[in-house]
């Protein structure tokens, strides 16, 4: 602040713009990690060195960075203040048995200046001196010796620089602590919180995050790699090919949902004689998808007019991964 309110030199502008380099740096990489979840990151790595990123990966790295370069060093509180929905979600989840940062106001009222011999006690004064540290070190700007605010992201600065000052004046430190409103209230310290740490509200909220991280542990450990999404082509229903045979065509999105290059095996079954009539192997790049045009053929009257249930079965040449997806096969009248 201080050197903002200075005048322009070359130190002011050699530390603005090593600030600036590094802030920008960080927040480019906040972009890069982010399209990293969608990009091979591995790809976008190399193409970092020869800034041959493609148009949507140009522009989400960039978004992202500026958006972490505004929020982060602009806006600052004003996010965690007005944006961050977190606060207000917390909020729902909190009771008077929560740990907060709080104030003790039996403690410290009534507040007032004072020399650090001065006793205290005859002058009608708690432990607070006002110095108003507290409030300056908060970075969400507030004073929370006036309660619990929904602005408190419990960084717990205030806590820090409140101890310096009361080990200076050589008082206990905790004036603003780790504490619940109960506690605050009863005047109860560490044994009276922790007696009241299995409530039910606790277990219940300790019961769906385990039941969530399990699911979550589940749906990773059975996570398929590869997905397979299958449409029929609507110019040709049904038709007979060279051969006398009959032939349904039908597009196939393979999906490879891996970090490496894969090979797949197509087939089909579900009827009598039939047959794939084009590719039955298909190489998908990592992390990629591919439409795969796929011709399956029956003999001439091996079924009757209708529509017949088949499946495909698309699998990894070589791995595990496997992925059985249902269609029908058309035979005009
Ligand atoms: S830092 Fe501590 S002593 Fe200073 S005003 Fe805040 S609560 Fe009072
Ligand atoms: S914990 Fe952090 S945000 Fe909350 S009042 Fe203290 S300094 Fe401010």
């Amino acid at each position: 602040m201080k050197l903002d309110q200075g005048p322009l030199n070359v130190q002011k502008l050699g530390k603005k713009s090593v600030k600036h380099f590094l802030w920008i740096s960080l927040a480019l990489w906040t972009g890069f990690t982010f399209v990293g979840y969608f990009t091979p990151v591995q790809t976008l790595w190399a193409e970092s060195f020869t800034l041959s990123f493609g148009p949507w990966e140009w522009f989400w790295v960039l978004f992202y960075g500026f958006a972490t370069y505004g929020n982060a060093g602009f806006m600052r509180e004003q996010v965690c203040k007005y944006m961050c929905p977190y606060a207000r979600f917390q909020s729902a989840m909190f009771d008077r048995d929560t740990l907060v940062v709080s104030y003790d106001t039996a403690r410290g009222d009534p507040r007032g200046t004072r020399g650090r011999k001065d006793d205290k006690a005859a002058k009608g004064l708690g432990d607070c001196i006002d110095c108003g540290l507290c409030v300056q070190v908060c970075p969400t700007g507030i004073d929370i010796r006036n309660g619990l605010q929904y602005e408190c992201i419990s960084c717990a600065a205030c806590v820090d620089v409140c101890d310096t000052v009361m080990d200076k004046m050589h008082y206990p430190q905790g004036l603003i602590r780790f504490t619940t409103q109960n506690a605050l209230k009863q005047g109860v310290g560490r044994e009276g919180i922790l007696r009241r740490v299995l409530r039910p509200r606790v277990l219940v909220y300790s019961a769906f995050l385990l039941a969530l991280t399990a699911a979550m542990m589940a749906t990773l450990a059975m996570r398929m790699p590869l997905k397979v999404d299958v449409v029929r082509d609507r110019a040709a229903l049904s038709r007979i090919v060279a051969g006398g045979r009959l032939e349904n065509v039908y597009r196939l999105q393979v999906m490879n949902a891996t970090e490496q290059p894969q090979r797949y095996r197509i087939a089909a079954e579900g009827l009598e004689g039939l047959s794939l009539a084009s590719e039955a192997e298909v190489e998908v790049g990592a992390a990629e998808s591919r439409w795969v045009a796929v011709r399956l053929q029956v003999p001439y009257g091996a079924a009757g007019p209708g529509s017949h249930p088949i499946h495909f079965d698309v699998g990894t040449v070589g791995g595990d991964a496997h992925v059985r997806e249902k269609s029908v096969f058309l035979v005009p009248r």
